[in-house]
């Protein structure tokens, strides 16, 4: 993408390469959208040209950009009271609690606040630890869990290879993704009883005894949005009931909304020990993460305390961000838009792509979570760019659907299509439409 060429954002852009360190990038070669405004599905960069945002940024802005109820939301608690700190007590942290426990299944009474998902991550595993005194985890090879210590050594993709301090007991499984089976199998049922089998004998080999917490995403999200087959997360809850492990379910980025469901889990009915959450709790519009702890676990700190905490835990402005997105959500039956628009636009829209387009190698998802998995081949299933890595294709098909004002979440050889949980039928087609032009290009 040229620097833009309105002088007053080429200084933002000079001065972003120039002065802001970048995440996961080479310093070099960071090349940001400027945007200057943000409405609902839509952004607008530097020099007047409008995107529809349909990476939701990181997959969070699922109540979509600047929505008035937040936003003023937002403004009303800042007039009231900007801080305060976790030992005191706060109306919006205590509402944002008990919104979020009802949302969860039932035995969940009590919320951790973090700032963000790794730290719930962080604290997750710790409690789970503590709990059953064991310290070993296992998490799947396509999951990702954040960038601190322990979050970024369980997360199974690449960017955990530069980042590995050799944590000792750290596992990695391979979790069921049936177009790239590691088991051989040939249907869902045998891909998850093989997931199952393949977890049930690395327990076996490292200990039945020695695991704290396996955690995992109810829908793996970065790593592709592989919905597991029916079955697999009452198969791993029955595993972890059968050798005392600590359940963690990590709803950072599928829940709240995304799926079409509140949580993700939702679509599964399983019952975790704790589950994860960031995102979407705020739409990102003002950072917060946490924990929801179940209360088997929550029991072992009633009279035993807990040795961990944050500066920030519950910050009244987060959480009367959470209270105003989630009252909102259901108030406005946005969950119900996001399980419409998968059913009936988006998850259809992308299945007749994949007919006419043989580098569409499989379609995945649910709700307004999809993914393409794009092949050079749809024979070989050889994917379109290698693991870890981007390729010259698919560079060409995103700068395409950038240009014609539709941004993309990227990875690898995917794209995923994660628009807001507010996205109606006509953005979405128009999204569609950019799509299968840029498509062509390869
Ligand atoms: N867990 C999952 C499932 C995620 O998708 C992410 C972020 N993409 C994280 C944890 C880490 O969250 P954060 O970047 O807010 O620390």
């Amino acid at each position: 993408m040229p620097a833009p060429e309105n002088p007053a954002a080429r200084k933002i852009y000079d001065l972003e390469r120039s002065r802001v360190f970048h995440s996961w990038s080479a310093q070099a070669a960071v090349d940001p959208l400027v945007i200057t405004d943000a409405r609902g599905s839509r952004v607008v960069d530097g020099d007047g040209r409008s995107y529809l945002d349909f990476s939701s940024q990181l997959v969070f802005t699922n109540i979509g950009h600047q929505h008035p109820r937040v936003v003023a939301a937002i403004a009303e608690q800042a007039q009231r009271l900007c801080t305060i700190a976790p030992s005191h007590a706060n109306e919006a942290r205590a509402r944002a609690a008990e919104l979020i426990t009802e949302l969860a299944p039932d035995g969940f009474e009590k919320v951790f606040f973090t700032n963000a998902g790794a730290d719930a991550v962080e604290h997750a595993i710790r409690m789970a630890r503590l709990h059953t005194g064991r310290y070993k985890t296992l998490s799947a090879f396509r999951g990702y869990h954040g960038g601190t210590a322990e979050a970024v050594n369980l997360t199974g993709d690449p960017r955990r290879w530069p980042n590995d301090y050799g944590t000792a007991g750290s596992v990695h499984f391979f979790a069921p993704f049936l177009y790239r089976s590691q088991f051989h199998a040939e249907t869902e049922a045998q891909e998850c009883e093989r997931a199952l089998a393949h977890l049930e004998s690395l327990i076996a080999f490292e200990g039945p005894d020695a695991f704290a917490a396996i955690i995992l995403e109810s829908i793996p999200g970065t790593a592709g949005i592989m919905v597991p087959p029916p079955g697999y997360l009452d198969g791993v809850r029955a595993l972890c009931d059968r050798y005392g492990i600590v359940m963690i379910l990590d709803e950072v980025m599928a829940g709240f909304g995304r799926t079409g469901r509140w949580l993700a889990l939702d679509n599964f009915g399983v019952q975790p020990d704790l589950i994860t959450f960031a995102k979407g709790v705020t739409s990102g519009y003002i950072p917060l993460g946490g924990v929801i702890i179940s209360d088997a676990i929550a029991e072992s700190f009633a009279t035993t305390p807990y040795p961990g905490g944050l500066t920030y835990s519950g910050h009244p402005l987060a959480c009367a961000t959470a209270v105003a997105t989630i009252e909102t959500m259901q108030d406005e039956g946005i969950v119900e838009n996001a399980a419409a628009i998968g059913a009936d636009v988006l998850g259809p829209g992308l299945a007749d792509l994949a007919r006419r387009h043989p580098v569409i190698g499989e379609v995945r998802g649910l709700g307004v979570f999809w993914a393409l998995e794009l092949v050079a081949d749809p024979t070989t299933r050889e994917p379109l760019a290698p693991y870890g890595a981007s390729s010259p294709e698919m560079a060409a098909i995103a700068a395409r659907a950038k240009a014609d004002g539709l941004l993309l979440f990227q990875n690898m050889n995917r794209f995923h299509l994660c628009p807001p949980c507010t996205v109606d039928a006509a953005d979405t087609k128009e999204a569609l439409q950019i799509l299968d032009d840029a498509l062509s290009v390869v």
